[in-house]
């Protein structure tokens, strides 16, 4: 192959840019050229007015630089037109009028569905996994992921320094929409006493009673690791937040709707009522978790992932998604990675809620 492309799609993740630093520094190696494709397949479609608004040539001196930056400098957006066939055959067809013999995308299982597509097509694509959540079942890691808990863990080390002052406890809101990964990991390496993750019901009252003991027992700055999509997912068991608060507090009643449903802030305020004493506070952390630099964990798969899908292209080998897996770098066809079942470490959920 003469000349490649890469492209980021999803929500944008530390170490994307990393990654593409290394996709660049492997193909000057083989003397390819590489074009980056903006904001993710939107750039095949040629929708901008000027070309160079949906497709780059990478030289590495323009690149090198952004190695260390998070968000993605190629951008990214969603393209929902790309789930129609035809819209995705006029991509190929404009990769083949630029001469573009191959694609990498970063990104989550919907930008794998799409690379998929796209050999189907003809186009030899390779998948590396970029996504903080790491709900991708095949690999132990994405890119994004270690960041994102770094950067949560700095965090949850900030917020308890209040906490702890004021005999608070706090309830931090993490990302993860299906994934709990982030609120696990996060709540194990803070030492945090109760977490809640959408793949697990919970129970507004046994988090209530185990708050009480644990204030009991001495522990007056518990920690409350909580990931996003538990209120998305409604894993919970039937708790009416409007009429349990409103009941409480009749001025906030009147500005919540019946149908308010349970954030983490009226989380902390109902724990607020049902534990005597209980001085909850919420915090939810949002998008500082996809702004830090790559930690050491993300550079480093960014690194190994980009050179290796430069050279499955170089060797004629397409249809693969890279991961890591006990704890090294390997590849695997996507239809298989996308068809396995993700799994949750129930153990260490069991453990972090018992110690
Ligand atoms: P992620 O890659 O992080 O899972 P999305 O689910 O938003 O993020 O998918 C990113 C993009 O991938 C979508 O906007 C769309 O362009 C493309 N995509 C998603 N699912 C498919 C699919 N089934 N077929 C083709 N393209 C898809």
């Amino acid at each position: 192959m003469h000349r490649i492309g890469v492209l980021t799609s999803g929500g944008d993740a530390p170490g994307m840019n990393a990654a593409v630093v290394s996709v660049a520094r492997f193909a000057a190696l083989y003397d390819m050229e590489l074009v980056g494709i903006k904001r993710g397949y939107n750039g095949l479609l040629r929708k901008r007015k000027h070309i160079e608004d949906d497709m780059e040539i990478l030289a590495l001196d323009t690149v090198l630089d952004i190695a260390d930056q998070p968000g993605t400098y190629l951008r990214t957006a969603r393209c929902i037109e790309f789930l129609n066939p035809d819209v995705r055959e006029f991509a190929v067809r404009n990769l083949r009028e630029m001469e573009i013999e191959g694609l990498i995308v970063i990104g989550g299982d919907g930008s794998f569905n799409g690379a998929m597509a796209l050999c189907n097509l003809g186009m030899p694509c390779i998948g590396i996994p970029g996504t903080i959540d790491n709900d991708l079942a095949y690999t132990e890691r994405s890119l994004g992921y270690d960041t994102a808990v770094n950067v949560c863990v700095n965090s949850v080390r900030m917020i308890r320094a209040t906490s702890r002052s004021h005999d608070r406890v706090a309830v931090v809101e993490v990302m993860g929409r299906n994934c709990g990964d982030i609120a696990l990991r996060t709540a194990m390496c803070t030492g945090s006493e109760i977490l809640i993750v959408p793949e697990q019901t919970f129970n507004m009252y046994q988090i209530a009673n185990r708050i009480e003991s644990l204030m009991r027992d001495g522990d007056t700055r518990a920690t409350v690791i909580v990931a996003e999509g538990v209120f998305q997912n409604q894993n919970m068991e039937p708790f009416d937040a409007y009429e349990y608060l409103s009941a409480r507090d009749p001025e906030w009643g009147k500005k919540h709707s019946p149908n308010q449903p349970l954030d983490s802030h009226t989380l902390a305020k109902a724990l607020r009522y049902m534990v005597p004493g209980c001085e909850a506070r919420s915090t939810v952390l949002g998008y500082i978790q996809r702004g830090s630099a790559p930690y050491a964990e993300d550079a480093a798969f960014a690194f190994e992932s980009g050179a290796l899908a430069v050279k499955l292209l170089k060797d004629g080998i397409q249809e693969q998604v890279i991961g890591v897996r006990n704890g090294k770098v390997f590849f695997m066809p996507i239809r298989e990675a996308l068809g396995l079942k993700p799994k949750f470490d129930k153990n260490l959920y069991d453990l972090i809620n018992a110690l």
